[in-house]
Parts: C-alpha cells; sequence; structure tokens
C-alpha cells in the first residue's frame, strides 16, 4: 500500500494564490485587508513566528500593523492596546503571540480581543462557538488540518481518532473539531495510562505533544490516518514516521505538512473577517 501523502505546503501555497485574488478584490471594493500582530518581550523564536506571519500577509497583498511592547508590560496595558485594535475599525484581525511575559494574564488578554477579530481562535468564547457549531475561527493549526483533511477527501465520520495533546491552542480545539465531523475522539495527555495501547487502536492519530518521535512507528495501525503537528529543530515531529508510506492510508510530512497550513489559515481568517464587511 503507498499512502497519500497531505502535502501542507502545497495546499497552503494554492491557498495563498486564491487569498491574493480575494485580498485584490477587497482592495477594488475598498476595504484594506489589515492583521495587527503584537508581540511583547524579545523571545527569538516569537519574533521569528511574528515575522513569517507578516511576511506572508505581504506576500498576499494584505497590511500588517506591528505592535510591539516591552518585556516589562503589564496585564493593564495589554488590555488597552488590545482594545485599541478592536476599536479601530481597519484591523480585522488580531493575533497576540503566545507566550506572553509570565507577568501577564494570557488568558485574560486573549479573551479580551474581539471575537470577530479572532482569527487566531484563542478566545474561549470561540472556542466555545466552534464546539457548539456555532460560527467562529478555529485555533488556527487544528483548523489548518481540518482544511487538510477536508482537501483530501478523508472521510473521519465514524472513526476511532485519537489526539495526543490537550492545549487551548492545539489538542483540545483539534479534538472538538474531529468530534464536529463524528470521529469517536480519545485525548491523551500527560496522565494518560497505556498510551501505546489506546495509540494502537486509532484509525486516526494526532500527535500534538512537543516531543519530538513520541508515538513510535509501531504503536501505528495499519490503515491509520496520521497527523503529526509537531516542529523539532532536528526537523522531525512528534510522530515516528518512518516506513508510514507503507504503514499508515495518508499521512502530514515533517516538515511541509501541518506547519505550512497554520500561517496559510490565519491569513485566510483575517481575509475573511474583512470580507464580512461587504455584507455587514
Ligand atoms: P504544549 O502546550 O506543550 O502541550 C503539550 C501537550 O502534550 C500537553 O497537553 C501535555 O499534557 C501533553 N504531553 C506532554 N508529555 C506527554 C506525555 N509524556 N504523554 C502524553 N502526553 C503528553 O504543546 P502545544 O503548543 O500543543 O504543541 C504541541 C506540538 O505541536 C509541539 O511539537 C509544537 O511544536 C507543535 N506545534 C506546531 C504548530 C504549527 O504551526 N505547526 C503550532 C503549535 C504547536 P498535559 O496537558 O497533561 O501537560
Amino acid at each position: 500500500m503507498s499512502a497519500k501523502i497531505l502535502d501542507g505546503k502545497k495546499l497552503a501555497s494554492l491557498s495563498e494564490e486564491e487569498i491574493k485574488a480575494e485580498v485584490s478584490e477587497l482592495i477594488s471594493k475598498g476595504i484594506n485587508p489589515t492583521l495587527a500582530t503584537i508581540l511583547v518581550g524579545n523571545d527569538p523564536a516569537s519574533e521569528t513566528y511574528v515575522r513569517m506571519k507578516r511576511n506572508t500577509c505581504k506576500k498576499v497583498g494584505m497590511e500588517s500593523i506591528a505592535v510591539e511592547l516591552s518585556e516589562s508590560t503589564t496585564t493593564e496595558e495589554l488590555l488597552v492596546t488590545i482594545n485599541d485594535l478592536n476599536e479601530n475599525p481597519n484591523v480585522h484581525g488580531i493575533l497576540l503571540q503566545h507566550p506572553v511575559p509570565s507577568q501577564i494574564d494570557e488568558r485574560r488578554c486573549f479573551d479580551a480581543i474581539d471575537i470577530e477579530k479572532d482569527v487566531d481562535g484563542v478566545t474561549c468564547l470561540g472556542f466555545g462557538n466552534m464546539s457548539m457549531g456555532i460560527n467562529a475561527y478555529g485555533s488556527c493549526t487544528p483548523a489548518g488540518i481540518i482544511r487538510l483533511i477536508k482537501h483530501y477527501e478523508l472521510e473521519v465520520q465514524g472513526l476511532n481518532a485519537v489526539v495526543v495533546g490537550r492545549s487551548p491552542i492545539l489538542g483540545k480545539p483539534m479534538a472538538m473539531m474531529l468530534l464536529n465531523l463524528n470521529a469517536t475522539v480519545t485525548i491523551c495527555h500527560s496522565r494518560t495510562q497505556n498510551i501505546e495501547t489506546i495509540i494502537k487502536n486509532a484509525d486516526l492519530i494526532v500527535g500534538a505533544v512537543g516531543i519530538p518521535k513520541f508515538i513510535k512507528t509501531e504503536w501505528i495501525k495499519q490503515g491509520a490516518i496520521v497527523i503529526d503537528a509537531g516542529f523539532h529543530p532536528e526537523k522531525c515531529g512528534d510522530i515516528d514516521l518512518d516506513h508510514m508510506d507503507e504503514i499508515s492510508s495518508a499521512y502530514t510530512p515533517v516538515p511541509g505538512g501541518v506547519g505550512p497550513m497554520t500561517i496559510n489559515t490565519l491569513i485566510l481568517h483575517t481575509m475573511q473577517s474583512a470580507k464580512k464587511l461587504l455584507t455587514n
């Protein structure tokens, strides 16, 4: 058996062309789609992620506003910034780069983002709406994974899906999105017992653990769909993808699978948020 490769790089690049055309159309109608990025402090990885997001905006002809705040910013100061962006009619999406320095109440700041501008899917309200099947921008990495699943026409209904990881931005929303597609979902985390046995029964596995090659090749059931959200400096993910071509029915390569879909989904959501102005 030769597995389908879920090529996120290719899909993101196709999607970028579509977004570019839509952005150009919106601009011709007087709407300039704009993403505001907020970076607090000097974490080099966060600086890189924000730069990549802004570069992608530029690539599709979208505006981005960069707000950079010092390491010593307080919760109250950050809330004022978020409120200003909420009230700015020229801003269609707000990205608060995670993590913020430890003195800041990150949850409170995420939840201060206007639901209409929560293009990164970080608010509790957005998560709740998405879980209930009410229109909301889902968290970008799991939403990008669902876009890959749909693009490759994989049937999820009735599958025994196992999500390894339960973070607010990845594991939890991923589980809800799969549940909404009628999968039977199990969520594993650091206190889960017999994780190997649980994974061995999975028809669909999502690795969102943050540990290189945590999920072993021999735990993967023949014919399973394998989604690896991890990415580590040694250029591997959270799943050992050796022999996936023969074992799985479909899998995301690392790199080039889930990774490119995350930023693309953020940009897509921002364009969609701006587009809503045409109908409001
Ligand atoms: P995180 O916040 O650190 O969460 C990791 C999750 O894994 C937690 O729920 C944790 O359980 C669980 N876990 C840790 N050790 C475990 C163990 N031994 N057995 C079972 N579960 C365990 O990480 P994250 O932000 O969700 O990211 C997860 C991975 O996705 C990372 O590799 C990250 O680089 C990647 N990622 C990729 C993108 C992208 O754009 N491609 C975006 C975000 C993240 P507890 O809740 O019990 O602690």
